[in-house]
């Protein structure tokens, strides 16, 4: 998606060889019309899918899930990072390692918001080594039903996530692809979309 390559460049920041910051527009602020035009992307990619609901893990992709949701016509789930008293009744948990943060974490999804016969599509906003769109699907799994898709804003195509996913039979579709980083270097490759 080239406005999202056009924004990294101009406003991305590569901290290092494996971390870059988007904080001006994805992590901690938030650019709404660019959040329009990545759900209306994902939209119209995934529109013949059969896909019931959206899950997005807490917070960085509820901005894009929720537009994504919007134009889908589908609700949209946040997986919890941490459980509150008011999540009550059955729930699934999975433990994931944070890759920015290097902590783990229980990952939480209610029983109550995933059926059997649902088609999820899982969003996220980077995929690294998978860990959390890895940890999503099992969750998905463990309520019976089946992870049509993941899409991904930002790719970091040197990490293994997309191996990890794939051989596990998941399909991958991102909206940039980064091929290298360093400071003051971000490169990409081909997009999905
Ligand atoms: P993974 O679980 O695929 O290893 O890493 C993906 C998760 O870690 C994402 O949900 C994202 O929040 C975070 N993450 C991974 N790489 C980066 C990065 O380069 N920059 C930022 N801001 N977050 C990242």
């Amino acid at each position: 998606m080239k406005e999202l390559e056009e924004k990294i460049k101009t406003e991305g920041n590569a901290l290092s060889s494996t971390v870059l910051k988007v904080d001006g527009f994805i992590n901690h602020q938030v650019d709404p019309v660019l959040m329009d035009k990545i759900g209306r992307t994902f939209a119209q990619y995934y529109k013949d899918r059969g896909i019931t609901r959206i899950l997005t893990i807490e917070s960085s992709g509820i901005a894009p899930a929720v537009f994504t949701a919007l134009h889908m016509g589908v609700p949209m789930v946040i997986l919890k990072k941490q459980t509150s008293k008011t999540l009550m009744g059955d729930v699934y948990q999975t433990n994931i390692t944070s890759f920015t943060k290097g902590t783990s974490y229980e990952l939480t999804l209610s029983a109550s918001y995933i059926d059997p016969d649902d088609k999820i599509l899982i969003i996220d906003d980077f995929l690294a080594n998978g860990e959390a769109a890895s940890g999503a699907s099992r969750l998905v799994h463990m309520g019976g039903a089946q992870v049509e898709s993941v899409g991904i804003l930002i790719e970091k195509s040197f990490q293994k996530g997309r191996k990890r996913l794939e051989d596990a039979g998941i399909e991958v579709r991102s909206l940039a692809r980064i091929s290298r980083l360093g400071r003051g270097i971000i490169e990409f490759t081909q997009a999905d979309l």
